[in-house]
């Protein structure tokens, strides 16, 4: 059966007001799943005046109320973490175990940490003697919040929590093709009692939807995470109208494995860092720069890994990989293989469908894929692909490898293997990116600043980070 889901404006599910609908399905079995509004401004400008509306009350709470209704709303998403799972898998293709590890329980977290950190928030404050100069970060009253696919509630829940825990009301734009766990989150904030209105989402289309919520005047800040085509399209529009704005875009990033590494660890993260969540999280390493010396050995070893990962079911728990978010996005994947063939690429392993029963024989599955023989300059290997697909480059030395790795428009991310300090601190400082791990991948910290370099986006968000860009920052001078 199909359900219809609501947009949840002020506390209630309500259609789009034109009356129109879009159709989600399940992309490991291309089943009709669900459909949502097809909303436009008029549902955007509704959810606005709720949000306007229940924000001076949400403000007037304070700090300490505040965390406390994000808390109870970790608790809620905590007992319901295994149907929050299944709705996550059911509409990314992810497998339901990872969806239950990564994304429900780091959503989890967001509410717990935040509550946390607004609640820790220190100002700072100076006096020259007569004067006493203090800092008030206040809330900007009414966020737009927009948001992909692959990570539907983690990055949902990454920006809600902040934006509610300091004293900003919200309407979010979950992406049209993975709406349900944004639609189970305002249920679930209704039902542990949060005032009607702090969290309101529309969904519907990108260009519509997502548009008009960029637009709308009374939207004082825009965080946006998605691709760099369409954060430079957001950037067009609310810049000019001086609303904050957080972009969180693509990335083409590079694992750099040294020939001092620990070999062991550093497959294991490379196959991870490749392949996790189907190679469809803005941070995987999508390149494979390799010392020389241990290029061939590695490579074969990263084929063998990547040949034995499971792929099928997203329900097993055996499976590693699941399917891709959609049939349209394997159809992409799939023509940057074809691409990497012209290239000169050779296709090691995977990049073919695989043969499985009914019904995820109608699924968007793909082996994974890893290729070598490209040049680190072709478009293969610099553009996102965002799909189980790696390529793997030989380097000489460490200026090679910090040459290659800079060089795509994208700076998010890397991953260096050595086990030499020195070297890790000059890639540290070298590589043209926001986030370095050494020794390890995707190893977060909600503290720390998260965001990325070059076109991989503008500001930052995490820790402290996050509650400026929630708030307005102002300073108030005392004298006499
Ligand atoms: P996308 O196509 O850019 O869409 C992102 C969001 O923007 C969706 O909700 C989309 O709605 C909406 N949107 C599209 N056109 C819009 C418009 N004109 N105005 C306002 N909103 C609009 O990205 P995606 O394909 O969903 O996600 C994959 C991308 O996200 C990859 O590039 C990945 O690297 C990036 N990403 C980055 C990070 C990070 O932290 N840096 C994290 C995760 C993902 P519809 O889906 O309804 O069109």
């Amino acid at each position: 059966m199909t359900l219809a889901l609501g947009n949840h404006i002020g506390g209630r599910s309500v259609p789009a007001q034109a009356g129109g609908t879009v159709d989600v399905f399940d992309p490991a079995t291309g089943e009709l799943k669900v459909t949502i509004p097809r909303s436009g401004a008029a549902d955007v400008d509704a959810a606005v005046q709720a949000a306007r509306a229940a924000q001076p009350a949400w403000a007037a709470l304070g700090v300490p109320g505040r965390a406390t209704w994000l808390a109870k709303l970790a608790d809620a998403l905590e007992a319901n973490a295994h149907a929050l799972a299944c709705l996550e898998s059911e509409d990314t293709g992810k497998p339901v175990w990872l969806a239950r590890e990564m994304d429900i329980g780091r959503s989890i977290a967001n509410f717990r940490f935040f509550a946390g950190a607004a609640r820790h928030q220190d100002a700072p404050s100076f006096t020259d003697g007569s004067a006493l100069h203090y800092t008030l970060r206040q809330p900007l009253g009414v966020v737009g919040l927009i948001t992909p696919w692959n990570l539907p509630l983690y990055l949902l829940s990454w920006k809600v929590a902040p934006a509610l825990a300091m004293g900003n009301t919200v309407v979010a734009k979950p992406s049209e093709i993975t709406p349900r766990t944004a639609d189970a989150l305002a249920r679930i904030a209704t039902d542990v009692g949060i005032p009607a209105g702090v969290l309101n989402v529309v969904h519907g289309l990108g260009p519509e939807a997502g548009q008009a919520l960029i637009e709308h005047p009374r939207v004082r800040a825009i965080s946006f995470t998605g691709g760099t085509v369409t954060g430079r399209h957001v950037a067009r529009t609310a810049a000019p109208m001086f609303k904050k704005l957080s972009l969180e875009l693509g990335g083409k990033n590079a694992t750099i494995v040294f020939d001092d590494a620990d070999f062991d660890a550093a497959l294991d993260a490379t196959v991870r860092a490749g392949f996790r969540n189907q190679g469809e999280i803005c941070l995987c390493g999508s390149r494979v720069l390799v010392h020389r010396a241990i290029a061939d050995r590695f490579t074969e070893a990263l084929i063998e890994r990547v040949r034995a990962l499971r792929v099928g079911d997203p329900a097993d728990p055996q499976t590693q990989v699941g399917a891709l978010v959609s049939l349209g996005h394997r159809d992409k994947v799939e023509g940057y293989l074809r691409l990497a063939v012209e290239e000169g690429g050779t296709v090691r392993c995977g990049g073919d469908r695989p043969t499985l029963a009914a019904p995820f024989d109608q699924g968007a599955f793909l082996n994974p894929a890893v290729i070598t023989g490209l040049a680190p300059s072709c478009r293969t290997a610099t553009e996102e692909i965002f799909g189980p697909v790696v390529t793997v480059h030989p380097f000489e030395d460490e200026a090679e490898a910090v040459s290659i790795a800079n060089g795509t428009a994208y700076g998010l991310s890397a991953s260096v293997w050595t086990r030499d300090l020195g070297r890790a601190r000059r890639m540290g400082a070298a590589l043209e990116v926001g986030m370095v791990w050494v020794n390890c991948w995707l190893a977060r910290d909600l503290r720390t600043a998260f965001g990325g370099a070059k076109d991989s986006g503008v500001g930052r968000e995490g820790g402290r980070w996050s509650l400026d860009f929630y708030t307005e920052t102002k300073n108030v001078t005392l004298d006499g």
